[in-house]
């Protein structure tokens, strides 16, 4: 099992197939996708050498994140590798949903067991006023299909921001009443390119949690090896409430994911200086030589990111990694 120098053990791995993103969210690329590297995103091949090689170290479940992963056109058989791979009991994907409808099926065929979707208003028009996209509805009606199918594994990202989340609250608590999903609200990070927005747009989940205590909500207990995210139920509700607060003291502490982006870097953190390369290991096939580096560098993980001090490292915007 990965371990790192403060005791945190790693079995998530959060891999981006691509940085490309047909979304311009206010928040992360408010002018739309700008290419600013020669180099190509990770081959099928290379990220069955990844999946095998994190899985030998104990990684158990891997997110397919991007950019927006459904562009690429080969995300099926990617899904279908990583699924394929001794040791990883569960592949789980992170989309804005735009082709939920027409692909959903397929990706559950070839072996998806979680999805997450990023909807970060149920209103059309603040929709697409944060996505520049006027897809709410379809979306949200790829995700009542996956429902009605029996597929119950979804979660719902929702991005806090002062514009939109304080006024539409009801709404994003109606939307689960009678759906079992579980919704998270995250708290807007500071990358690169965002501090002006940030400071204008950053809410504390505070905020969401007082609301939820106000309406009866009950927070539930979670494993140490859950994650990050602060549970919350209703009798009231099918679905369950997430809060995802990176600002919070002790955040980092349950930390159990590294990240690999589309160019093949290991990040230690979401918010670390640099990648790490690891393409030479993939050109040539060299798993132990990838474990023995992954293992080595993992003890550079610092304990905590520092964002409260205003510093997001080296990354610009979360589609350059995934979120
Ligand atoms: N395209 C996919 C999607 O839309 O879900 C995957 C990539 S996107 C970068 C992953 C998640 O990061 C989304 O839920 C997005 O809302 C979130 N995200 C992006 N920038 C963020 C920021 N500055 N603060 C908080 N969450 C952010």
């Amino acid at each position: 099992m990965l371990q790192d120098t403060y005791g945190r053990s790693f079995s998530y791995l959060r891999l981006s197939i691509t940085d490309v993103c047909n979304f311009s969210c206010t928040y992360c690329l408010p002018d739309g996708y700008q290419r600013c590297h020669k180099e190509t995103f990770l081959s099928l091949a290379q990220i069955k050498t990844l999946a095998t090689s994190f899985s030998e170290l104990g990684i158990e479940k891997i997110r397919i994140t991007g950019g927006e992963p459904s562009l690429r056109k080969d995300l099926p058989q990617i899904i279908a590798a990583v699924k394929a791979t001794p040791g990883i009991k569960k592949v789980a994907l992170t989309t804005n949903g735009y082709k939920l409808t027409q692909q959903l099926p397929m990706w559950i065929a070839n072996g998806l067991d979680n999805i997450n979707v990023s909807i970060d208003s149920f209103e059309p028009t603040s929709f697409k006023l944060i996505t520049g996209h006027d897809k709410l509805q379809e979306i949200l009606d790829g995700i009542d299909q996956a429902l009605a199918s029996g597929f119950n594994n979804i979660k719902i990202n929702t991005v806090l921001m002062k514009q939109h989340s304080a006024n539409q609250l009801q709404q994003y608590f109606d939307y689960i009443k009678q759906r079992p999903i579980s919704l998270r609200f995250i708290e807007l990070m500071q990358t690169g390119d965002n501090e002006v927005f940030y400071n204008e747009q950053h809410v504390s989940g505070q905020f969401i949690k007082n609301q939820l205590f106000a309406q009866g909500w009950v927070q539930v207990e979670q494993d140490k090896s859950a994650g990050p995210a602060q549970v919350f139920s209703h009798p009231d509700y099918q679905g369950t409430i997430g809060l995802i607060m990176p600002y919070s003291k002790d955040f980092c502490a349950t930390c159990n994911r590294l990240r690999v982006s589309s160019l093949g870097k290991l990040h230690l953190c979401l918010f670390s200086e640099q990648g790490l390369s690891l393409t030479d290991y993939l050109d040539n096939d060299d798993s132990e030589g990838l474990k023995d580096y992954i293992t080595a560098q993992l003890r550079d993980k610092h304990a905590t990111h520092y964002l409260t001090e205003g510093f997001s490292g080296a990354t610009k915007h979360l589609s350059m990694l995934g979120g």
